[in-house]
């Protein structure tokens, strides 16, 4: 078939190609059976009081422990997930996932946090989610109170009519709303209006540039961050800093009034049965001050 259509079609099937999409193939395989036998794991990071260090909530970010590869990160699967439709069965598991903690660490007497889950476009804009989401709740008997949803400010973006339907419907649900990557989505300030969030988390390459007090990027990272605090605060927005890894952004965020943050400095996404003593002692070892 390729000979018959001559040089048409060799100039885009080039072996390269034809290797990367091998790959990609032989990736959502290995997901798909990834998926089916339970190699799909939380990793949890805390979200502290920026001063006290105090746990407030969690994140719950996935990652995948392939028998062969070894533990692989979310930006290696999650793309392909979505372009696959792979991330419709990744979600429930996921949010099921979060759910059985929840309740292992309820009956084992650990002071137990909201717990944030992450759902992408796709998921979102599927049919019956709040449905489906509520029936996972209920299967393992967990409050909504001990949920929470992020979504990213782009897939919002995706078709706002309809984001603020599913989202308000989520709402009724009882679940907790936050807007992930804030600030590298475009959105619109009468959208956010709109959108019923009660949190939104401040996108972690702002943070990076509020670093280096002397160069163009900084000034500019740090203006952005505190537009972005003051518009929160305006609206009435819990606010959650992303990716905080040092100490004069730590500062930085405490005198713009920025309360709740996320980070290395603080603690790095780690396995359930390492969060645990951190629950237990109810913050976040701090060699802060
Ligand atoms: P996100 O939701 O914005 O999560 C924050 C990411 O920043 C996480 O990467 C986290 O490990 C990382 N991070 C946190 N603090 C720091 C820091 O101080 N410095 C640096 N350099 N990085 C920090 P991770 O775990 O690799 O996840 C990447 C993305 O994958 C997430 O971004 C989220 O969009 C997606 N993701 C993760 N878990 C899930 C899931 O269960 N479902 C879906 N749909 N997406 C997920
Ligand atoms: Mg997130
Ligand atoms: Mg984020
Ligand atoms: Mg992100």
């Amino acid at each position: 078939q390729a000979q018959a259509e001559g040089g048409r079609l060799s100039r885009f099937y080039t072996p390269e190609l034809n290797g990367q999409l091998l790959e990609q193939f032989q990736l959502e395989q290995a997901l798909r059976h990834g998926l089916e036998h339970d190699e799909l794991l939380l990793y949890y990071q805390p979200r502290v009081d920026i001063r006290s260090g105090e746990i407030l909530s969690l994140e719950a970010l996935v990652r995948w422990n392939h028998p062969d590869w070894g533990l692989i990160e979310p930006g290696r699967f999650i793309p392909l997930a979505e372009s696959t439709g792979l991330i419709l069965e990744l979600g429930p598991v996921v949010l099921k996932a979060a759910c059985k903690q929840i309740k292992a660490w309820q009956a084992s007497g650990v002071p137990v946090v909201p717990i944030a889950v992450n759902l992408s476009a796709k998921e979102l804009y599927q049919d019956a989610l709040s449905a489906k989401i509520e029936e996972i709740m209920a299967d393992a008997s967990v409050d909504p109170q001990q949920l929470e949803i992020e979504i990213t400010e782009s897939a919002t973006m995706h078709s706002v009519n309809k984001a603020v339907e599913i989202l308000s419907s989520l709402r009724s649900l009882g679940l907790a709303l936050a807007m992930d990557d804030f600030g590298t989505g475009h959105a619109s300030l009468s959208y956010l209006n709109q959108l019923p969030m009660q949190t939104i988390k401040i996108d972690r390459s702002f943070l990076v540039k509020i670093d280096v007090h002397t160069e163009e990027p900084a000034q500019q990272g740090a203006t952005i961050v505190k537009a972005i605090i003051g518009l929160g605060l305006n609206l009435g927005l819990k606010i959650i800093a992303e990716g905080v890894e040092t100490l004069p952004q730590r500062d930085f965020l405490i005198e713009h009034g920025c309360d709740v943050a996320q980070g290395h400095l603080f603690s790095l996404p780690l396995p359930a049965d390492k969060i645990e003593p951190l629950l237990r002692a109810g913050s976040v070892p701090t060699t802060l001050h």
